[in-house]
């Protein structure tokens, strides 16, 4: 069945100049979501019309609320531009509402905009009959223009267009509009959430898996996949590298102090993922470090992580607490796979006082003197890719 929505965008109307580059990656992104069920996908002044065949309503508004850009979006019924053809609209969306809502009493308000100033009724009128009409045909409904149950939406375009109170959107800007950044992804809780929030801010992320197989299982393996199975709706499909991490990891712990071997085996993953980047593109790094969090993500700690690469590194949560970054993992689904019990390389290798605030330059030494360069570039090639896309 043909369908078509109303689709509200956020920060993208505050754009100058270069607002349809984000325009142009929106319309991509959705195309992406709903495939050949996009029929049509038309626009005008900030609001644009998607018209879709052979999607469940509940189906494709679960395929938008990934979609980062949209601030909002609703089924939406399109008439002629009649105060009459208005209110029937208007009241098959209130009956769709009572149906859905089995409630016996609804407040609500009609809210026009009209943006073809040549129809005869303003806003003000229009609500007023529309407002009207239904109060006349449905008496469970009640008028409230502060804080109604449903607001009846009235579009006066080159048709007129009718929706309901719709879904809110993600928000953000859309995926790809800022580029690419590898995405440091453990096991954890931390490290989807932050590919996550860069996601929203228009940032395409490849992910990265570092494991130290046999030491840890294919069960950390396997957690991780689902991981990004999770995130990949949100950025458009997901690559993950997974890295073997074995003959560092053990190297680091035969021959550097132990409690420097998480901050150095940090620094040889970055070195890694930086070369990944130059690969695929990629103009940033994003890990999910918060500031004091662990003893390897204190200031000195980053900088030496930091140090590794000559890319910006964006770590989105380095000033969330535990909680807020649980909030927005169990939000966007992760929360149950990141607490799963199995072995992280870091975990298995982490020494039992780590040094909290090293000393940058003989870090720098120890790092040098553990000549790691061949097997990081060793590593880096023999990355193994798997792609998750959203229907998988
Ligand atoms: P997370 O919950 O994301 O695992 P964490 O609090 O456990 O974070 P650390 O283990 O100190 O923190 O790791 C800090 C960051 O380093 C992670 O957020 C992630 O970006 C990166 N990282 C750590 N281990 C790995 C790994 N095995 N593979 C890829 N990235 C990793
Ligand atoms: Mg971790």
């Amino acid at each position: 069945m043909k369908q078509l929505w109303l689709l509200k965008i956020g920060e993208i109307a505050l754009k100058g100049g270069n607002r349809s580059l984000f325009e142009r990656q929106l319309k991509k992104n959705i195309r992406f979501q709903l495939k050949e069920h996009l029929i049509s996908y038309t626009g005008q002044r900030g609001r644009f019309y998607a018209e879709t065949d052979g999607l469940s309503e509940e189906e494709t508004a679960k395929r938008l609320s990934t979609v980062f850009g949209l601030s909002g979006f609703a089924v939406c019924l399109k008439t002629e531009k009649t105060a009459d053809a208005v209110i029937e609209a208007a009241a098959e969306i209130v009956r769709k509402h009572l149906e859905q809502t089995k409630t016996a009493a609804v407040t609500f308000k009609a809210e026009s905009r009209r943006a073809d100033k040549a129809f005869p009724l303003d806003s003000y009128r229009l609500n007023c009959l529309v407002g009207d009409a239904l109060c006349g045909r449905f008496p469970q409904l009640k008028v409230d223009v502060r804080n109604p149950q449903l607001t009846v939406g009235i579009e006066i375009r080159d048709h007129a267009y009718v929706y309901g109170n719709g879904t809110e959107g993600p928000g953000g800007l859309p995926v790809g509009c800022a580029g690419r950044g590898v995405l440091l992804l453990s096991g954890g809780i931390d490290s989807p959430v932050a590919g996550w929030l860069c996601a929203k801010r228009g940032l395409k992320p490849e992910a990265v898996y570092f494991h130290t197989y046999p030491y840890t299982s294919g069960d950390s393996l396997e957690k991780v996949k689902t991981l990004a199975q999770i995130l990949s709706p949100w950025t458009c499909g997901l690559n993950l590298f997974c890295v073997n991490f074995t003959e560092i990891q053990l190297k680091i712990k035969a021959e550097a102090r132990p409690n420097r071997t998480t901050i150095l085996s940090r620094s040889a993953m970055m070195e890694i993922a930086t070369r990944l980047a130059s690969e695929r593109h990629a103009g940033a790094l994003v890990t999910g470090e918060a500031l004091s969090q662990v003893a390897s993500q204190t200031v000195e700690t980053l900088r030496v992580t930091g140090s590794h690469t000559d890319l910006p590194v964006l770590r989105p949560v380095i000033g969330f607490d535990k909680q807020e970054i649980i909030r927005i993992a169990e939000k966007i689904g992760t929360y149950g796979t990141s607490i799963l019990p199995y072995d992280d390389c870091c975990t298995l290798f982490s020494p039992e006082h780590p040094e909290i605030a090293p000393d940058f330059g003989e870090l720098k030494k120890e790092f040098d003197r553990l000549s790691l360069t061949p097997l990081i570039e060793q590593a880096a090639a023999s990355a193994e890719r798997i792609y998750f896309s959203p229907e998988s």
